[in-house]
């Protein structure tokens, strides 16, 4: 079933309400919402000369329009190839001609980073506008296995890689997301206050099937005191934040003057919440948080911690990702393969149809990572006596000093515990004798600074002496990636050039 009959669907039973707002201001209903997208597709088969298969980009900010573009994309039975509009223009080239897009939906701002061989539709814009002039199309017959979306990696290293994400997939995404994460309803709200080229994006299809609303923030990104006026003017109002999304609003200045009643739930994820940020943040919104745990190939569906476990979890609990999300096997691995038993640590794997079925023109990485069926998330963890998995780190980013392992995110989590350390991250760095030595990245909160003594004795007084940072380098600010994501590739980098 095309992605697209879910609009269809939505159009027919809840056709005058409203589908998708800007701001405050209501943008589409749902039988506008379908027509301009049914247009719009029939444009891309007509005039753009496209069939079945071929690959259209989007590289705009989040505007109304983008979620009419990739539905006009799914009608014409086309593949979506969103694109982070904050990406280099390097990278961005580099997406476009990996994936083969032939046509670009494009804001009028990044117009000049497509290449020549790109024919662009400006949007919004005449253009734009053009395509709504024909008649409408039905949906395109696709089959399950049919690719919807080529979601490029966020690369933390090496080039970006497209998952290729299915019509099938993506449907069985949507329904655990009512099964295991939130109930979304008609008269909710989604938020997207992230990149609809990556998980908020991915949380559309929850909406369309819901027949709930789409709310584009109208200054087209993440603004924290923008998010509290709307979430003040939406009643259930829903959104999906990165974890440093959520920190933002909890250390915004408009926190506290915000009245949040009528959210519903920020679930968050995409990378690790720190217990710290997870209770500031649970002071703030109340027991109106849960988190997902996914990867662009296993989108936003490998592991659920829904709102109803926060509720007077303990702190490992809050520090794990959840359960098992129902349409997936988890399971956590040794370096040859074999199942590990509860309480060992090991790499992550996960089967089931939401998975990707490879990388696109990559059969090299896509036979690394799909292993007899199975993604292998290059993610560490380990479950407990009742299913919950606890991650550790990226498989590459492990520090091993003296023989041992240790794992950064739990030397983070202890150095966050000072009041005047705002972020912070823990790499390890060659050493002739350890084999590597725990170095500690730390963002000290304005106006303070925390004393490396001060530091070690927290570790000491939490975590073994070995896993405590020999070194400590204070920085203005962590280097990240697009979404957030902190790149401990740069911080390695600094460490190997002094
Ligand atoms: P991407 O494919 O860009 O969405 O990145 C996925 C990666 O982000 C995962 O493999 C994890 O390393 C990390 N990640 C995603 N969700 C979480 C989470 N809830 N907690 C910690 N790390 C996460």
């Amino acid at each position: 079933m095309n992605l697209a009959q879910l609009l269809v669907r939505a159009s027919a039973i809840w056709p005058d309400a409203p589908a998708i707002c800007h701001g405050t201001r209501q943008h589409a209903s749902y039988q506008q919402f379908v027509h301009r997208a049914a247009c719009a597709g029939g444009s891309l088969l007509r005039e753009h000369g496209l069939a079945r298969g071929d690959r259209v980009a989007l590289l705009m900010q989040n505007r109304p329009e983008y979620l009419e573009a990739l539905y006009a994309i799914w009608f014409a039975g086309l593949v979506a190839v969103p694109i982070n509009a904050r990406l280099h223009k390097r990278e961005c080239a580099y997406i476009l001609e990996d994936s083969g897009a032939t046509v670009c939906f494009v804001s009028p701002e990044l117009e000049a980073y497509l290449p020549e061989r790109v024919s662009s539709v400006v949007t919004p814009g005449p253009a734009w506008r053009d395509m709504q002039a024909g008649s409408p199309i039905d949906a395109a017959a696709v089959g399950k296995d049919d690719i919807a979306w080529l979601f490029y990696t966020s690369g933390t290293t090496g080039q970006p890689k497209g998952a290729m994400l299915s019509h099938g997939g993506l449907r069985q995404m949507t329904l655990s997301f009512f099964v295991d994460v939130e109930q979304l309803l008609r008269d909710d709200s989604v938020l997207h206050a992230a990149p609809l080229s990556h998980g908020s994006g991915l949380y559309n299809f929850a909406a369309v099937q819901a027949g709930a609303n789409q709310v584009i923030p109208a200054s087209g990104h993440f603004d924290p005191g923008e998010v509290f006026g709307l979430i003040e003017a939406y009643p259930g109002a829903f959104m999906f934040a990165a974890p440093t999304m959520v920190k933002k609003l909890v250390e915004s200045p408009d926190a506290a003057r915000a009245d949040t009643g009528n959210l519903k739930n920020i679930v968050y994820g995409g990378g690790p919440m720190y217990l710290s940020d997870l209770k500031a943040a649970m002071a703030l919104f109340g027991n109106k948080l849960g988190q997902i745990y996914g990867q662009g190939e296993s989108p936003m569906t490998i592991t659920t911690l829904t709102r109803t476990m926060h509720r007077d979890a303990s702190d490992a609990r809050l520090s794990s990702v959840g359960v098992a999300q129902s349409v997936v096997e988890v399971k956590v691995v040794d370096e040859a393969g074999g199942a590990l038993p509860e309480g060992a640590v090991g790499e992550i794997c996960v089967r089931g149809e939401v998975v990707m079925s490879g990388y696109w023109n990559n059969p090299e990485a896509t036979a690394r990572t799909l292993v007899d069926g199975w993604l292998h998330t290059g993610d560490m963890g380990s479950f407990d006596e009742h299913g919950f998995l606890t991650l550790k780190d990226r498989v590459k980013d492990v520090i091993i000093s003296g023989g041992s392992n240790i794992y950064p995110r739990e030397v983070e989590e202890v150095l966050l515990l000072n009041p005047d350390v705002l972020e912070v991250s823990v790499v390890g760095h060659p050493h002739p004798e350890w084999g590597e030595e725990v170095v500690a990245f730390v963002v000290a909160r304005a106006g303070s600074k925390p004393g490396e003594a001060e530091l070690d004795s927290l570790c000491l007084d939490h975590i073994a002496r070995f896993k405590r940072p020999k070194r400590y380098l204070f920085l203005e600010a962590l280097p990240k990636n697009n979404y957030g994501k902190v790149l401990k590739t740069e911080l390695r980098k600094i460490l190997a050039d002094q």
